[in-house]
Order: C-alpha cells, then sequence, then structure tokens
C-alpha cells in the first residue's frame, strides 16, 4: 500500500473528520493517505452513529405511523407486525452502501487507504499494524489526526453491549426490551429511546441535570420534553445512578436525587449507558511526539487546527468544539485548505444542531438564554405549525419556530425550530446566520406554498412585525 514512500497529507482515522480531509487533501493535489483501523470507512458516523440511528429512527417511525396515524388517513391493515431483523437488515445494507461508497470516493479521487492502527513514531511517521497483519510505516510531510471520539461510560457500570448498552448496543438489539432505561438525556439517549419506544419498550430516561438537552433554547425544550412524554417517555430528572446490578434476569439500577436522598431501585431489560462522548487517542503515542491535550483528553490545536507539534494537526471530535459530524468535516476542510497555502474557515458558533427525534429540534446560533446573557436588547418572533398550512394538511402539526433578533439591527441571533424535518428547514436560517441576515431578510423572500417552510417567514415576520397567519 503506501510503502516508505512519503505523502504530502497523512490522515489518521477514517470518519467523517479524516475522510473528507483526505478526499479535499487530494482534491487540492496533494499525495494523500489515510490510515483506519476499523476495516471500514465513515468513522463512528457512518458505522455507529449517525447514519445506522437515523435508518431506525425512520423505519421505527414508519411503524408507530403506521399503528397510530395511518387510520387516520384513511389506510387501514388488518395487522402491522415488527420484524425487527430486516428492520436491521436494512440499516446495516443502508451503512454498508455508504461505507463502501466512500472506499469508491477515495479510488476516484486517489487517496491511498490504509486498514490499520496508527502509532506516532515520530511527528512525520505513523508505524501501522494492518488489518493483514503487517507493519508498515506511512510517512507524511503533514499529519491530521482524525481518531474521533469514543463512549463514554460511567463509574461502576460495565458496558457489555448485551444487557448493559452503549449507543452502539443499542443500535443492534436482537429484540425489543420491554423495559428500557437511558442514563442521559442528551440528544443520542433521546433518539435511541424513541427508537425502542416506538417499537414498544416502556422507556424511563435518568438524567444527573435538571434538563435534558442542555445546550437546547429552554422554551423550546420545555415543549420538547412535553412531546416526548405524550409519547410515553418518562423522565426522572435530577437523579444519580449510584449503581448497577446484572446478577438477576433484570438489570436493577439503583438510583437517588442529585442533591443526595432516598435511593429507589429501577428494573429494566436494557440499560443504554448515553452519557457522553470521549476523544479517543488511545495507543496513538501522543506522548511519544510530545502533542498537547487539555484535561479531558482533547488535542490542542490553534485556529488553524494545527498542533503544537510542527506538521501536526487535529480535527473532529478529537478536539473541542461541538461533537458532530458536520463540524468534522468543515474542519477536515479547513485543516487541508490551511496545509495547502489557502485560506479555511469554520464558525463554530454557527454549527447547526439536530435532534432526529419526531418532531425534530433544530437550531443554529444562540438560545434566548445566552441572548440575555450577553446583555443584549433583543426580540422574539414566534410562529406555530398549528397554524401552518402544510403542517395541518398533513396532520403533522406540532412545533414551533423560534428566532432571536436584535431589536435595534433586526440581526438574526438565533433560530430554533421544533417540527418534523426541522432539521432540513434549519439551513435556510444557518444561511441567513452566516450572511448576518436580518429577519426581515428572511420575511420578505418568497416562500413557497404550502410548505413547512413559510413557518420560518411568518415567524420572521413576527419579530420585527406582525405574522398574516396567527
Ligand atoms: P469518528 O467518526 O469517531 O472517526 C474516527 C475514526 O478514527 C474511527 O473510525 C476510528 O476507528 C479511527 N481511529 C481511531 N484511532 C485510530 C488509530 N490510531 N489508527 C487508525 N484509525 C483510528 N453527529 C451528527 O452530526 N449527526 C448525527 O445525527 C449524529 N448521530 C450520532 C449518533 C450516535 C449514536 C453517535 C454515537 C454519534 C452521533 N453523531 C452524530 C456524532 C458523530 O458520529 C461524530 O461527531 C463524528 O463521527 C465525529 O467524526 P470524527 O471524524 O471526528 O471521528
Amino acid at each position: 500500500a503506501s510503502g516508505s514512500e512519503e505523502n504530502d497529507v497523512v490522515v489518521i482515522g477514517g470518519g467523517p473528520g479524516g475522510y473528507v480531509a483526505a478526499i479535499k487533501a487530494a482534491q487540492l493535489g496533494l499525495k494523500t493517505t489515510c490510515i483506519e483501523k476499523r476495516g471500514t470507512l465513515g468513522g463512528t458516523c457512518l458505522n455507529v452513529g449517525c447514519i445506522p440511528s437515523k435508518a431506525l429512527l425512520h423505519s421505527s417511525h414508519m411503524y408507530h405511523e403506521a399503528t397510530h396515524s395511518f387510520a387516520g388517513h384513511g389506510v387501514k391493515f388488518s395487522s402491522v407486525e415488527i420484524d425487527l431483523p430486516a428492520m436491521m437488515a436494512q440499516k446495516d445494507k443502508a451503512v454498508s452502501n455508504l461505507t463502501r461508497g466512500i472506499e469508491g470516493l477515495f479510488k476516484k479521487n486517489k487517496v491511498n487507504y490504509v486498514k490499520g492502527y496508527g502509532k506516532f513514531i515520530s511527528p512525520s511517521e505513523v508505524s501501522v499494524d494492518t488489518i493483514e497483519g503487517v507493519s508498515t510505516v506511512v510517512k507524511g510531510k503533514n499529519i491530521i489526526i482524525a481518531t474521533g471520539s469514543d463512549v463514554k461510560s460511567l463509574p461502576g457500570i460495565t458496558i457489555d453491549e448485551k444487557r448493559i448498552v452503549s449507543s452502539t448496543g443499542a443500535l443492534a438489539l436482537q429484540e425489543v426490551p420491554k423495559k428500557l432505561i437511558v442514563i442521559g438525556a442528551g440528544y443520542i439517549g433521546l433518539e435511541m429511546g424513541s427508537v425502542w419506544g416506538r417499537l414498544g419498550s416502556e422507556v424511563t430516561v435518568v438524567e444527573f441535570a435538571p434538563d435534558i438537552v442542555p445546550s437546547m433554547d429552554a422554551e423550546i425544550r420545555k415543549q420538547f420534553q412535553r412531546s416526548l412524554e405524550k409519547q410515553k417517555m418518562k423522565f426522572m430528572l435530577k437523579t444519580k445512578v449510584v449503581g448497577v446490578d446484572t446478577s438477576g434476569n433484570d438489570v436493577k439500577l439503583t438510583v437517588e436525587p442529585a442533591a443526595g436522598g432516598d435511593q429507589t431501585t429501577l428494573e429494566a431489560d436494557v440499560v443504554l449507558v448515553s452519557a457522553g462522548r470521549s476523544p479517543f487517542t488511545a495507543g496513538l503515542g501522543l506522548d511519544k511526539i510530545g502533542v498537547e491535550t487539555d484535561k479531558i483528553g482533547r488535542i490542542l490545536v490553534n485556529d488553524r487546527f494545527a498542533t503544537n507539534v510542527a506538521g501536526v494537526y487535529a480535527i473532529g471530535d478529537v478536539i473541542p468544539g461541538p461533537m458532530l459530524a458536520h463540524k468534522a468535516e468543515e474542519d477536515g476542510v479547513a485543516c487541508v485548505e490551511f496545509i495547502a497555502g489557502k485560506h479555511g474557515h469554520v464558525d463554530y458558533d454557527k454549527v447547526p444542531g439536530v435532534v432526529y427525534t419526531h418532531p425534530e429540534v433544530a437550531s443554529v446560533g444562540k438560545t434566548e438564554e445566552q441572548v440575555k446573557a450577553l446583555g443584549v436588547d433583543y426580540r422574539v418572533g414566534k410562529f406555530p405549525f398549528l397554524a401552518n398550512s402544510r403542517a395541518k394538511a398533513i396532520d403533522d402539526a406540532e412545533g414551533i419556530v423560534k428566532i432571536l433578533a436584535d431589536k435595534e439591527t433586526d440581526k438574526i441571533l438565533g433560530v430554533h425550530i421544533m417540527a418534523p424535518n426541522a432539521g432540513e428547514l434549519i439551513h435556510e436560517a444557518v444561511l441567513a446566520i452566516n450572511y448576518d441576515a436580518s429577519s426581515e431578510d428572511i420575511a420578505r423572500v418568497c416562500h413557497a406554498h404550502p410548505t413547512m417552510s413559510e413557518a420560518l417567514k411568518e415567524a420572521a415576520m413576527a419579530t420585527y412585525d406582525k405574522p398574516i397567519h396567527i
């Protein structure tokens, strides 16, 4: 594969950060090698993250619609069944098609692909124990660390991926658990909780913090939590997990109030630990070459993604910033542009965030709490999907658009959408925020009728003036 020939760029890790950086580097005419230990490309996101979770969210949503909504639309079945192996097979097919697709893109762009575990032997040399069992050294003028992140467990809890699972195990359960406890009310826990809840599990979410998804705008979060509760998800907030017992038929989880107090025991067939992810740098040899990390193991980089070691860069989940696939991709492109002597740019304040439940919640920019904390005078414009004709036409009208804009200049500061498809709707706002648009700019743009997007236009009207339809 690589031989000892020197590369312009070597990327360690083939996730969304790494594979995108490798393709971009090759497109810029740089001789590029990407090292990935997993055996397939696409990293956490494609193999055990974004893609399989969205596949299962879609399949379980279809089942839920079939059992809860179809009859109301005049579509009747004599019976509806879950075929879990088929559902899993469709998910696996989506994953393998996409991972193979990236291999195809590597070939097309002439990225050299080395399958194996990489570790630094010097700032310009990486030794790789390949999957085929040989050892090789890959040399590069520039080396990009894109090793991503891994599941974080909790003290005293051992993940066996059968009864105590991480998101990876939760994406591959072989039967629908009767009772599922989710530890951690971040987006991954809520998405996986939704999947199994729709398929019939009784889902309880245990969260140490007082709120679910702490980064979310509080008003939207409240509506979101209510919506999940309507879907029968139970929440135990301000609750600490103190012990787990797997000796019996059921898993027993002992919890107590976060502030201390009486303990209770919860029982479940499966416990999902989704209490966050940690940067992954095990076995990489960072200390050998002296790469600086912070207290929680994230690699420190400057605004050009360069570490403290000349020629060594880092991107994606392994560095500070939102742990999201699209952020990793942006890092990858910008990092390589800097290496190629061009200019790169990523603004972490304008990275959209999406929770892919139903309804979805998507946001960009600041929450109302953040705007308040900044002491900025602001206006809020809101529009509920109950007043949106398309949402009413399809009988899927739960949700709202909320826009925050500077009171004086009308510049948009933050946009928060809860709606079916909010993850698609948000991009109009992402574009607007990136171009420093005002809410009036959005309101004066003609939006097709009837679309969900009209709710964004109306919320924009409500921000500086009055909406029409409410
Ligand atoms: P990773 O994707 O983690 O890739 C790193 C790769 O490096 C891995 O394949 C690993 O095998 C490899 N590697 C590590 N060390 C070495 C080494 N020494 N040698 C060789 N290879 C190595 N994000 C979103 O934006 N949207 C979503 O919907 C979403 N859903 C998610 C759902 C779940 C269940 C999970 C777990 C995550 C989800 N994420 C989502 C987060 C997303 O997966 C990550 O932000 C993203 O994958 C980070 O990309 P990365 O390239 O930095 O790292």
